[in-house]
């Protein structure tokens, strides 16, 4: 018995499996071109995942400056404190994400 990766959820099941155990797709009298496609969809799908997350960082970190910027809060107010922190968190996450992007698409 083999360990093969399932090509909807990419976690591993064995090579027997008739369904994936973690995510119920069926595997059993599927053609390799059938199980090529979907991991093609499911690539596509954790692509387009990361890629929302990564504009929702982004987001919160331009909103975050905008207020900043515009409001010009002390810095030593918890306003000003809580901005610095998102600006930060915003573009930590947004990096991590686009980088998580390019690893997916090189195929790993
Ligand atoms: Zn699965």
């Amino acid at each position: 018995m083999a360990l093969i990766q399932c090509p909807s959820c990419n976690k591993r099941i064995s090579d027997k499996a008739k369904t994936c155990s973690h995510c119920d797709f069926v595997l059993a009298g599927r053609s390799s071109e059938d199980l090529q496609r979907e991991q093609a969809r499911a690539v596509q799908r954790r692509k387009d995942k990361l890629l929302s997350q990564s504009m929702l960082a982004l987001l919160i970190a331009i909103a975050a400056f905008a207020y900043t910027f515009l409001e010009q809060p002390h810095p030593d107010a918890w306003q000003a404190q809580v901005s610095y922190g998102l600006i930060v968190v915003g573009l930590v996450w947004f990096v991590i994400n686009r980088v998580r992007i390019v690893f997916l698409k090189r195929g790993r």
